[in-house]
């Protein structure tokens, strides 16, 4: 029995409580209780408590991370009734597993179908440190060392590893302002994290502040016919979608402008609401006022290029890694000529007091635009850069008559014309 909360982390809100329920044939099913059901059943439920169950939905299992083999789940409900059982406990198993061998674990990387066990003997052991991960994020982790089971196993002591905390405030970033990460190379510095300080001067209008994310991999969720359809490159039998956000602030400092993409996690953190909340009243054209009125207040932020979008297209995007510091609402937004700004005259119309900004201010993009051409040789396959649809429409919950998804094109499949216009805007 665990928690899943929002965010992966104990401060989220509680999503569902999970569990994994084991018959007396071993035969073993994935159930879920909704957060508003948890305070009836929980007191009513313990690990290795053998009970009878009844009035519970069977459902299919979801698609992805799957913690037992079977293709159906249980959902309890606040009508479910839980009668504890005096039966043998000896009589009942108490685990289940479906062992992966550790040498073809490599097989899995990236694998988000299921949970894997793996059997082995713990050879080292690290104390639990604040590090960070891939995403840039700083995590709680402990290292774990299993050996093979199948490699001779020697009677020696657990070594222990010393994992040191990185301390978010002894990190430092390399500052850059946005005339210098306008020069940032998608291709040889591409993780790179830059310190910037900037100011939130719009939104582009005709773009969307969130997105259908398969609950699986996050990749977009098209509409077809068939129902909610995955686009992840290599397939994925995903169904399910959730909103996230995307939301592609136009930032500013006196240098320069581009574009700062905030993804979900980010996003979440400075609006105080999920998308999946904000959504429920507001269209995904139509820029809340939740998310306009940060227009015209100032950050610290950690960066990295999202190197696959900027690679095709003139100026590069980023995506905020970290909101360091928040300076407030400025008074006056940066003083930007047409020709530093790398969305040309259509950031003119920002250029103004923001003492009596309205709630809502979009800046038009220029047409066609790169940004464009790039949803066009768009490739998924990294999480930061996910394929991200511009196009207005296509956002009802209907079944529209969108084609089925084709493979993405990578630069090298992109029409003759495509490439024209692609390399006129790199020049
Ligand atoms: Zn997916």
């Amino acid at each position: 029995m665990w928690e899943f909360r929002e965010g992966g982390n104990e401060r989220g809100n509680m999503k569902h409580l999970d569990l994994v329920f084991i018959d007396l044939k071993g035969d073993a099913i994935y159930a879920e209780i909704p957060p508003d059901v948890i305070p009836i059943l929980k007191p009513q439920l313990s690990e290795k408590l053998i009970i009878f169950i009844g009035k519970f939905v069977v459902e299919k299992a979801k698609p992805g991370y799957k913690v037992v083999q079977n293709p159906y789940m249980l959902r309890l409900n606040r009508r479910t009734i839980i009668v504890k059982s005096n039966a043998n406990d000896l009589e009942f198993p108490k685990y289940t597993f479906s062992l992966t061998p550790i040498e073809i674990l490599p097989q899995f990387v990236k694998n988000k179908k299921r949970f894997l066990d793996v059997l082995g003997k713990i050879t080292a052991v690290s104390n639990p440190a604040v590090v960070r991960n891939t995403a840039g994020d700083l995590m709680m982790r402990r290292i774990i060392k299993l050996q093979d089971l199948s490699l001779p196993v020697d009677a020696i002591a657990v070594e222990k590893i010393d994992l040191p905390n990185e301390d978010q405030t002894h990190v430092a970033f390399e500052e850059k302002n946005l005339l210098q990460l306008n020069d940032i190379d998608p291709f040889t510095q591409k993780g790179e994290r830059y310190q910037c300080t900037v100011t939130i001067i719009g939104i582009p209008d005709k773009q969307h502040w969130c997105y259908r994310a398969c609950r699986v991999c996050s990749s977009k969720m098209i509409s077809t016919p068939d129902g909610f359809l995955c686009t992840k490159d290599g397939g994925c039998p995903s169904k399910q979608f959730e909103w996230k956000y995307k939301i592609p602030f136009i930032v500013a400092d006196d240098t320069y402008s581009l574009e700062f993409m905030m993804f979900e996690r980010r996003a979440a953190n400075l609006i105080g609401k999920s998308a999946e909340t904000l959504r429920k009243y507001n269209d995904p054209n139509i820029i809340p006022s939740d998310i306009s009125q940060w227009i015209g207040h100032k950050f610290t932020f950690v960066v990295r290029i999202l190197y696959k979008k900027s690679m095709r297209t003139e100026h590069p995007s980023f995506e905020v890694l970290l909101i360091k510091e928040r300076h407030g609402k400025q008074d006056v937004l940066p003083l930007l000529s047409s020709q530093s700004s790398a969305l040309g005259q259509g950031i003119s119309s920002a250029i103004v007091a923001t003492k009596d900004l309205p709630e809502l201010m979009t800046i038009s993009s220029k047409t066609p635009t790169d940004q464009e051409l790039a949803m066009l040789t768009q490739s998924i396959g990294e999480f930061d850069d996910m394929d991200i649809d511009k196009s207005p429409g296509n956002w009802d919950d209907k079944p529209s008559d969108m084609p089925l998804p084709t493979k993405r094109r990578l630069y090298d499949d992109i029409e003759d014309e495509d490439k024209k216009a692609f390399k006129k805007g790199k020049k």
